[in-house]
């Protein structure tokens, strides 16, 4: 029996580059307010907001511009000018039309593994986002099944690789976010690969499970193949 016959693989800054514009766009907002608050400030209250409005807004563009409104009005003390509110819904907006900038080893990987295992893309975010990136970074047709989830927990990996697949046991996952795409998959019973991008949300960083036996990391996506390899050949 294989021991794995589906990999999932997480999208923003595994496949493609997405927290490198989060941050040139806290840098327009630190701007925007550079008249009431230090930059430094500016950013810790933004994170402080993103942190409450995670469960109501969950994760993606539409909820970090809402949270930048919420961070404005309260440095402002509720004077923030309505041309400022609209410069940041236009920020907001500029981030959702951000070019797809997919990363090293990705295209080539994703198409020496197509046919051999099933390929489930695994996100979370803003649904039209997601879709967007997906098919700008023509990689759509290396997938057979697509998941675009509100959160990323054990229970998630176990419904999706179950559904879509033989179970998490039989699975691998693929990302760079330790809290959100290995620790929980590891914990749902699969593999979880990780692959550190030099730019990770704060809030994704948990310490790595090095302890746990199914637990791998590489420095890149080109080194998955042989992972796999001595996996299946165990
Ligand atoms: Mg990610």
């Amino acid at each position: 029996m294989r021991p794995i016959t589906a990999i999932g693989f997480d999208a923003d800054d595994t496949l493609w580059q997405n927290e490198h514009y989060y941050r040139l766009t806290e840098g327009h907002f630190q701007a925007l307010l550079g008249d009431y608050a230090e930059g430094e400030h500016v950013s810790e209250r933004l994170l402080e907001a993103e942190k409450r409005n995670l469960s109501h807004y969950g994760f993606g563009i539409k909820g970090f511009t809402l949270s930048m409104i919420e961070t404005a009005i309260e440095i402002t003390e509720g004077e923030v000018p309505a041309k400022t509110i609209g410069q940041i819904l236009d920020i907001g907006r500029e981030l959702l039309r951000h070019p797809v900038e997919t990363l090293p080893h990705v295209e080539e990987t994703l198409a020496a593994l197509n046919g051999h295992f099933l390929l489930v893309l695994i996100t979370k975010g803003d649904l039209f986002d997601q879709e967007r990136k997906l098919a700008q970074s023509g990689l759509g047709d290396y997938f057979d099944a697509v998941e675009i989830v509100s959160d990323k927990s054990a229970t998630t990996y176990r419904r999706v690789f179950t559904r879509v697949a033989d179970g998490p046991d039989r699975a691998m996952m693929v990302g760079n976010s330790l809290k959100s795409d290995i620790v929980p998959a590891i914990a749902a019973g699969a593999y979880g690969v990780f692959v550190p991008h030099a730019l990770t949300w704060i809030l994704e960083h948990v310490e790595p499970p090095s302890e746990a036996p199914r637990f791998r990391q590489i420095a890149h996506l080109g080194e998955l193949a042989a992972v796999l390899d001595q996996i299946m050949a165990a």
